[in-house]
């Protein structure tokens, strides 16, 4: 089988690599889709810390399941699945608390284990999602960001009727701020600098989407708000001035969460963070259940992916397509890589 495998930093190659073999409660996956992350960039360019080459990269994909090993009980072959990012123990301190995404020996699968962007790929079957009959390819492949967003609001314990701040309005933004409308926010406002991403964002149904370039947060959000505090601010941009700008827009008593992975040290003001008891929470990526709640929420229209996907490629022109994503960093959402077709 084909698997485009990345072998210094910028060079990826497409290379034969033998059929996977399944043992006992494996399921092996023909795959259809995988998308290309943000981190998949990371890990391309060798600015990750923990990933190191020959890699095959890909954590965010669709498949078709070709064949299923000895006990293998609730995958059958036929189904379209969705595979999930992290083999995790299962028995440490945070994957006893149901936070396998922060596993004490996590392995992310294109980062610390050969992943998705490959004709075929040999899962447990405890780390597959089985998607609904007639479940369309696209939000398959998009579970997983989309999964990120609804483990934000998870996490930031959204509650009906509260309002809620997102900061960046790429992919993940925006699924933040979806899933905080389906999880029954009263109101919304996502900001951003690209005119491009905030019209996607418009697109699936954020009221209030802003370019807050040359604008004080704070004075955008009540002005959107009429006057009215946001519950909960998302960074999902992470950058040093849009965490100060979540920080100093917060109301006292409210609480602010990093999403966006960071590549930097940033200082803040404990005194004026503290005196107005903030709390400040964060998220790595996504768990299981939040990928189930993501598949129901996209299945039934209450999350949508209207002009989230940028572009596809071919599995061998997957050099472009990494060179598309760096050349387009104000417009581009999620790139795809078309593996096969049914
Ligand atoms: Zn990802
Ligand atoms: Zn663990």
């Amino acid at each position: 089988m084909k698997a485009a495998q990345t072998i210094a930093p910028g060079k990826v190659e497409i290379r034969d690599f033998p059929m996977p073999v399944i043992g006992p409660g494996q399921i092996l996956v023909r795959m259809l889709s995988v998308g290309i992350c943000a981190s998949d960039v990371q890990v391309f360019h060798g600015k990750h810390k923990y990933a190191s080459f020959p890699l095959v990269q890909g954590h965010e994909g669709i498949g078709v399941v070709v064949d299923t090993g000895s006990g293998v009980k609730h995958v059958a072959v036929g189904d379209h699945v969705n595979i999930q990012q992290q083999f995790a123990c299962g028995t440490c301190y945070a994957c006893r608390k149901g936070r396998h995404n922060v596993c004490f020996s996590l392995k992310g699968i294109g980062i610390l284990a050969d992943g998705l962007f490959a004709e075929y790929f040999a899962s447990p079957e405890w780390n597959v999602i089985t998607l609904p009959e007639g479940f369309e390819n696209d939000k398959g492949m998009l579970a997983e960001p989309a999964s990120v967003g609804v483990n934000s609001a998870m996490v930031a314990e959204m509650r009906r009727g509260e309002r809620a701040v997102v900061i960046g309005a790429g992919i993940i933004g925006n699924f933040t701020a979806q899933a905080c409308l389906a999880m029954g926010a009263a109101d919304v406002l996502i900001a951003d600098i690209a005119d491009a991403k905030l019209k996607i964002a418009e697109r699936n149904g954020i009221p209030h989407c802003l370019n807050t370039g040359g604008v004080e947060l704070a004075d955008a959000i009540s002005q959107a708000f009429k006057g009215e505090v946001p519950d909960v601010i998302f960074d999902c941009a992470g950058s040093p001035a849009t965490i100060h700008a979540a920080i100093s827009a917060a109301a006292n008593a409210s609480r602010v969460v990093i999403v966006a992975n960071f590549k930097e040290a940033v200082t803040f003001e404990i005194p004026s963070f503290q005196r107005r008891e903030i709390a400040l929470l964060s998220v790595m990526g996504t768990v299981k259940e939040s990928t189930l709640e993501a598949v129901d929420l996209l299945h039934g229209g209450k999350m949508r992916i209207d002009g989230i996907i940028s572009r596809r490629y071919p599995l061998d022109k997957i050099l472009d397509a990494y060179q598309y994503v760096d050349d387009n960093p104000s417009t581009v959402m999620k790139v795809a890589i078309d593996i096969a077709r049914e």
